[in-house]
């Protein structure tokens, strides 16, 4: 289409004007209509003339790449020029380039090396619905920019399917646009049956449908939409073979073709055209003459895996926002048609929305990336969305395991700037930094890929077979060594054999997890060139993997706690277990690629996969900072006895413990403490005599502090046993401790003396009975009977005069009739009717 008559055409003249008093918009316009061709270039026609650059940050490789080409051309001007590119590997664009698309990932990097982005006057934010991680930093880090340092920056967010309200008020004050677009119905159907998708690979089913909808309609280009560049390849064999289609361009779209096979899918031809695409045909390019989608409902989508402890890209069912856009697509020049190989009731179980990554990805990487770019203080970042405080916890914890921080601060150490250079998960470029100095970069970047996948072994239902396959790949060697010998040696061997699907399906070797793997290889050891490591295989020996290993995972190192089990003890104090499959069946001491927590009837096991044994001599010569040798102390409820033992720790997990040694005494007497006062020991001369000074105390503390009194409560208590334990290490050394000595040791020398003046534990009546009194809760109590106090003064007080004494007053039989501390009131109000009721029943007694 003439870009002059696109729509995003009508908002030109808005955004010209918005732009003298704004310098930040929202753009929202649906997909195809012109966002990402056309605007950078009316920003930078009308608004940068030739001085500053725009900037236009994609989520896809391809295309930042492809639109370049297309503006470029639209341009007249030659790519690298005034238009151009930058990504991950490769580039083309210069000094002079005025309009730069570039990946998320890559601006960021770049703020590293040039926080103030000199000769940068617009950011474009491209695709942002995507919500991709390095889009939500890099719009923070714009943000933060141009509010400290750049006010001039110009901030543009892009999208289709914006949630226009969120971002608006994160970016207020800000010009919002819209433009409608141009879109045409699409009629929606499912495929019939969830057998068959079950059934049939994904590709058959969408060959058979492309046939079948070439012979109802007629007219317009098919988009079918695969997850990834191998289900593309299977679906354009399938395709072909098809007796409709033999007329029909079929063509693939994916990140991984050369730039001329990608523009060959953009292209109009006289016949009819097939392109099978991932998504980036959802919403970052638009192929013209579309009108029939075919949607496998598949995408690989990055999650973070919790086994592995690192983001994974692996194939999953995509939303129902996805789904819509990519039906959207047989609707921009006019009618359309969208098949959906899944069911019409699954549809509607499917997220309504993919989870921005911020919220589901491993986010290690982010903060490696903000810690280099100095920022630390996360809770106060301007986050568009904030993460889960517990993810960030997780990525510094890792971070510090993997040494990349100056331990106890929020700050990076050496290795930790030199981790940042890698644009990759730093437990990879740990572990690449340790294999280039022991010389078997590729073995562990092979290892690295494989680990991200799911296993390369399948079960063969012939286990003569599948013996004699584990057999070829060296499960003799393998062994007691590592779980990831024999997958290296199935990869290599695949590779020998060219990824033959047949040879793949007779020896249970799983061909798209091999495929998916060797790409990765391939993109690690390019990254490992880029940063000049060492990228030959030097050394055979396992030992020398084996290391490069643990300094990528120490974090999962675990001992074995038996050998009649499977039971391991991991770092930070974890627990769990060996699959049962592993080859490494004995080793003390070995390191997991893989952690799954299971949930099994609601207890949490921890199944420790991919094992390989470590030998303590490596941890040794890697992390000699790291081991340590205690002396614990601890309370032995059998032996009522604290015990000392000597452990060897590699950070906090235990390597080997020996009894013996002295306790602590400080710890001793605070372990014993503990016991006394849950009430597991018990003191036997802790008596009432002890509870009953306890309580005086108390009581003297409430009206007397002036004296000196403090309260005895539980601190008190527990130091006053602290006290009383010190020096001890078995319950026998403190049974029989006498415990009152302490506790009028416990109160101040000018205090002690006071407590039988201030709370005497008998009071003298005036007609010479004596009364005992009992002290609860701050208070005196006095029992005695009417008789005993027809001659006591109508109050009675203690404590320097400050606290009456409350009397219970009780019957001939002892039965309290009230409680009072004013006797008058008692004699006056209640009396007479007390009189009435017992001296009946007591007439010996005397009655006043
Ligand atoms: P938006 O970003 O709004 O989705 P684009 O700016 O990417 O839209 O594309 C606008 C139009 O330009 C598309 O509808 C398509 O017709 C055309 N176009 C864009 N890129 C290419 C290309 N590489 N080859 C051919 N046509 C293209
Ligand atoms: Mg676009």
């Amino acid at each position: 289409m003439n870009p002059t008559e696109l729509p995003i055409q009508e908002i030109r003249h808005r955004l010209e004007t918005e732009l003298r008093t704004h310098r930040r918009f929202v753009l929202q316009a649906p997909t195809g209509s012109g966002k990402s061709t056309q605007v950078p270039q009316m920003i930078h026609d009308a608004w940068l003339a030739a001085r500053n650059r725009v900037v236009v940050l994609q989520p896809r490789r391809i295309a930042a790449r492809m639109l370049a080409r297309r503006v470029a051309q639209e341009r007249g001007v030659q790519l690298g020029g005034e238009v151009g590119y930058q990504v991950r590997f490769e580039g083309a664009f210069g000094r002079d380039t005025k309009i730069l698309y570039v990946t998320e990932g890559l601006l960021l990097r770049q703020m590293l090396g040039d926080p103030l982005l000199s000769g940068v006057g617009a950011l474009i934010f491209d695709e942002f619905h995507e919500r991709h991680l390095y889009g939500d930093i890099s719009l923070a880090q714009a943000m933060l920019l141009q509010r400290d340092h750049r006010p001039d920056l110009l901030i543009g967010v892009m999208s289709a399917t914006l949630e226009t309200e969120a971002l608006t008020r994160f970016l207020t004050p800000c010009a919002v646009l819209q433009s409608a677009g141009r879109t045409f119905p699409v009629d929606i159907s499912y495929s019939a049956n969830a057998v068959e998708v079950n059934d049939k690979p994904v590709w058959e089913q969408a060959g058979h449908h492309v046939n079948r909808l070439a012979k109802e309609l007629p007219d317009g280009d098919f988009l079918v939409f695969m997850p990834g560049a191998y289900e593309i390849q299977r679906t354009l064999t399938e395709i072909r073979k098809q007796p409709l289609c033999r007329d029909m361009v079929v063509m693939p779209l994916h990140g991984e073709l050369t730039p001329q096979q990608q523009d060959a899918a953009m292209e109009r031809y006289p016949k009819r055209k097939v392109v099978v695409a991932t998504n980036v045909a959802e919403t970052s390019l638009t192929i013209d003459g579309v009108r029939i989608v075919i949607d496998s409902g598949l995408a690989r989508i990055p999650a973070f895996d919790p086994n592995r402890g690192i983001n994974t890209l692996l194939v999953q069912k995509i939303s129902q926002a996805s789904a819509d856009q990519r039906a959207g697509r047989a609707g921009r020049t006019a009618p359309g048609k969208c098949l959906r190989l899944w069911g019409e009731r699954e549809h509607r179980q499917r997220p309504a929305q993919e989870l921005p990554e911020v919220r589901r990805l491993d986010l290690t990487e982010i903060v490696l990336t903000l810690l280099a770019s100095g920022i630390s203080d996360f809770e106060n970042y301007p986050w568009f969305e904030a993460p889960d405080a517990k993810s960030l916890q997780r990525g510094l914890m890792l971070l510090g395991d993997l040494g990349a921080l100056v331990p106890g601060v929020r700050k990076l150490s050496a290795l930790g700037e030199r981790l940042a250079d890698f644009p990759m998960h730093p437990r990879y470029s740990r572990m690449f930094l340790a294999a280039s100095e022991q010389g078997c970069l590729p073995t562990v970047a092979l290892i690295a890929a494989l680990s991200q996948g799911r296993n390369l072994l399948l079960p063969l239902s012939d286990k003569r077979k599948e013996e004699k396959r584990d057999e070829m790949l060296g499960a003799n060697e393998a062994a007691e060594v590592s779980d990831f010998i024999m997958q290296v040696n199935a990869f290599n061997l695949l590779a020998t054999n060219r990824f033959n699907p047949d040879f793949c399906r007779e020896w249970g070797i799983h061909g798209v997890t091999a495929l998916t793997a060797g790409d990765l290889y391939e993109q690690f050891m390019r990254l490992a060139t880029a940063q000049r490591l060492n990228v030959t295989n030097e050394v055979h020996a396992w030992d020398s993997v084996g290391k490069a290993l643990i300094t990528g995972f120490s974090d999962q190192l675990a001992v074995r706690l038996d050998r009649g089990s499977f039971r391991c003890a991991l770092i930070h104090g974890r627990k769990g277990e060996l699959r049962k499959q592993t080859v490494v069946r004995n080793a003390p001491l070995v390191v997991a690629a893989e952690i799954e927590e299971r949930d099994m009837r609601g207890d949490v096991t921890t199944l420790l996969g991919d094992i390989t044994a470590v030998d303590e001599s490596w941890l040794r010569e890697l992390f000699p900072a790291d081991f340590s040798e205690t002396t614990r102390t601890y309370y032995d409820e059998s032996q009522r006895r604290v015990q000392a033992v000597r452990e060897r720790k590699f950070r906090d997990l235990i390597l080997e413990s020996k009894e013996g040694g002295e306790p602590n005494l400080d710890e001793a007497a605070r372990l014993l403490t503990e016991e006394v006062i849950a009430g597991r020991l018990t003191l036997k001369q802790w008596d009432s005599s002890v509870d009953r000074l306890i309580e005086r105390i108390n009581f003297c503390a409430n009206y007397c502090t002036d004296y000196g009194f403090h309260p005895f409560g539980e601190e008190e208590k527990r130091l006053m046993i602290a006290h009383l334990c010190y020096g001890a290490v078995s319950y026998k050394a403190i049974k029989e401790i006498e415990v009152l000595p302490a506790l009028w040791d416990f109160l101040p020398a000018s205090a002690r003396a006071l407590v039988d003046k201030f709370a005497p534990e008998v009071i003298t009546l005036p007609e010479g009975s004596r009364i005992r009194l009992r002290y609860e809760q701050g208070k005196a109590i006095a029992s005695a009977t009417v008789q005993q106090l027809y001659d006591a003064p109508a109050q009675l007080k203690l404590a320097q005069n400050r606290a009456p004494v409350t009397f219970e007053i009780l019957a001939p039989n002892r039965r309290p009739v009230q409680i009072t501390s004013d006797l008058a009131a008692f004699w006056t109000n209640s009396y007479p009717e007390v009189k009435k009721q017992l001296r009946g029943r007591y007439p010996k007694h005397e009655w006043r």
